[in-house]
């Protein structure tokens, strides 16, 4: 294992790596919007592999890569976007921490303790939120991509019921 992997990819290995074989369970590239077989991203042998594969590389920060994030994101996104929930009329926050004005190119653990990571981009905006504590159909842990102040629907892995 490369001891030079950055902190995205290191919590994407360890994430990925560490699922059971799942033949008929499918991850999806963020990028592309292609579906590919999840048992192929947990045995890429690096999380950068795996960052790439799920078109998220551009969160990495190892061996001097640049991370110039796709720019039409959530236009691959098939899922659909929902308005975000402001809980409390509180419209800078979700899941207890901040949206916007995060530490940027940053991974902040969520002081909750529910284990969730939140991304933020360059500019201290969400980018990725990765959730441990729950499972709304795309087990656990799985991902959600930012755009702006919507947050997908969680996409990291698609059981897909077929
Ligand atoms: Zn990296
Ligand atoms: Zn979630």
């Amino acid at each position: 294992m490369d001891q030079k992997e950055c902190l995205g990819c290191r919590i994407i290995y360890s994430i990925y790596s560490n699922f059971p074989p799942m033949p008929s369970a499918r991850a999806y590239n963020v990028e592309t919007g292609e579906f590919f077989p999840f048992d192929r991203l947990r045995s890429l042998p690096t999380g950068y592999e795996m960052a790439e594969a799920l078109g998220i590389a551009w969160t990495c920060d190892c061996r001097g890569r640049s991370r110039t994030p796709p720019q039409h994101l959530g236009n691959a996104q098939p899922f659909g976007y929902k308005p975000l929930d402001a809980p409390n009329g509180d419209a800078e926050t979700y899941g207890g921490m901040p949206i916007e004005n995060g530490p940027p190119n940053t991974w902040v653990e969520n002081p909750s303790g529910s284990g969730q990571l939140r991304l933020y981009d360059a500019n201290g905006n969400a980018a990725v939120d990765i959730d441990f504590d729950h499972d709304h159909g795309f087990g656990a842990p799985h991902s959600h991509n930012w755009d702006g102040r919507s947050r997908d629907l969680g996409n990291a892995v698609s059981i897909l019921p077929y």
